[in-house]
């Protein structure tokens, strides 16, 4: 009989390093979270755990801790292997040391969408980061799996400037002009249904680490695109593979897109369109459109290297000594030796958790936009509404099978950020968006790949 070690030299492993740690450390004394939302704001569920949160003496991890502990350990023993924390880099109020401290892990938009396809053992996600985030990851998962977010009502507000009712009415009219030579490429920042939507017209969801490379098959499509939501991404991906201003065709974000009708454009307006190979959807993050070009040479002034997010403007983008998404801009970071200078213009939690991870590497990191002046760099309140007594509360609920079913996610899900609302769809059609939405994810999976991003 083989010896044991031998059985498990045999054994087939896969090593998945697609989501590393972040380094990012807990240090004593450090306030653990800023965003205590007033109670109302709770769901009633939630409220006895914000009630105990509310009333411990501080925020220090001393503090925070054993109240976490005493929810959140038993909550993983019980479940063990079978389910899995995410949190994305944005998160603010220190909660992506929290979720890496119980195990789980810190990603991307795009590693967190590949988790339930990664992991087949887990059976409940738990994600503390925006609803797109967790409905893709409901979307690529497998029958046997759940995903929850700790906050429904965490919302993204490029996402909420192209929700389906205002994108449809113009994609009608552009599709009924131009016909099966539309493509629709969705940044992953959109609701399931969009996604669907690219999956209907043979395209794709990109996020900010592969948007060239998708863009770049597009354009070998022969397709005229239309890019929703985030103009900025578009328009900076579009150059990178040689469309210009002049072949770009900028519509209105939010109502104002929705209330556009073709007819109303002026004969010029419409012959520009037809000439255009790349449509752009008029949304924008007002987290990265507060850097300016004046910032980007302040900070190159004093020997900085500058990194921004492909979410601001082209100019800012164009000035930058590099620019790329936030696994490049923490890639940067982790590569970055003793003594370098670096001023990063994006998310602002981002950039604070990065400072903190610089100054343990000799490191200098700023927050581009921490100029004498300048309107300063803001974190994404939204991805923020997920605090300690979220994720306390959640974790404890679902041990004790008391999960409010408003925080478990399905493909199609709206979610109203302001009344928490949850508009769920029936069965077919469900099944539906998330079949047609899986298709145009998992084309920018196999690019992505292909790509060797
Ligand atoms: S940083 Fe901007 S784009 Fe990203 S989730 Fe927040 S609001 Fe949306």
């Amino acid at each position: 009989m083989p010896s044991l070690v031998q059985i498990k030299s045999k054994r087939r492993l896969e090593l998945d390093t697609s989501v590393k740690s972040s380094g990012i450390q807990l240090q004593p004394g450090m306030n653990i979270c800023q965003t205590d939302l007033p109670i109302d704001w709770y769901q009633e569920d939630f409220k006895p755990y914000v009630e105990e949160y509310l009333a411990l003496p501080d925020r220090t991890p001393e503090t925070v801790l054993p109240w976490m502990d005493r929810y959140v350990v038993p909550a993983l023993d019980h479940f063990g292997p079978k389910l899995m924390l995410l949190a994305h880099y944005y998160m603010g109020g220190e909660i992506v040391k929290l979720v890496e401290r119980y195990g789980g892990r810190i990603a991307d938009s795009y590693e967190l969408a590949l988790q339930a396809d990664k992991r087949p053992e887990v059976e409940i996600f738990v994600e503390s980061a925006v609803h797109f985030m967790a409905e893709t990851i409901a979307i690529l998962k497998h029958p046997h799996q759940q995903v929850y977010i700790t906050n429904p009502k965490s919302g993204c507000t490029m996402e909420a400037l192209a929700k389906e009712d205002m994108v449809l009415p113009l994609f009608d009219e552009l599709h009924d002009r131009y016909g099966q030579d539309l493509m629709v490429i969705c940044y992953m920042n959109t609701s399931g249904r969009l996604k669907a939507l690219a999956g209907r017209t043979g395209g794709a969801v990109c996020t900010s680490s592969n948007a060239k490379a998708i863009m770049e098959w597009a354009v070998q499509q022969g397709k005229k695109i239309f890019f929703v939501p985030d103009q900025h991404l578009g328009r900076n991906s579009g150059r990178k593979v040689g469309i210009g201003d002049d072949e770009t065709f900028l519509f209105g974000g939010g109502w104002e897109g929705a209330n556009t009708r073709l007819s109303s454009l002026s004969a010029a307006e419409r012959t520009r369109l037809d000439h255009s190979r790349l449509l752009l959807w008029g949304s924008f993050c007002g987290v990265h459109t507060v850097f300016s070009t004046w910032q980007v040479q302040h900070w190159q002034a004093q020997g900085y290297k500058v990194l921004v997010h492909p979410e601001c403007t082209v100019d800012v983008v164009e000035a930058a000594d590099g620019a790329g998404s936030t696994k490049y801009l923490w890639n940067a970071l982790q590569q970055a030796k003793p003594g370098d200078k670096l001023a990063i213009g994006t998310e602002g939690h981002f950039v604070r958790n990065a400072r903190d991870y610089g100054k343990q590497h000799g490191v200098t990191v700023v927050n581009l936009a921490d100029v004498p002046g300048a309107t300063m760099g803001c974190g994404c309140a939204t991805m923020s509404r997920n605090d300690p007594p979220h994720l306390v509360a959640m974790l404890d609920l679902l041990r004790q099978g008391k999960a409010p079913a408003l925080n478990r996610v399905e493909a199609g899900d709206a979610v109203d950020e302001v009344t928490g609302h949850r508009e769920r769809l029936d069965e077919q059609s469900r099944a539906d968006i998330a079949r047609e939405a899986r298709t145009a994810l998992e084309t920018m999976i196999r690019l992505t790949e292909a790509a060797g991003l």
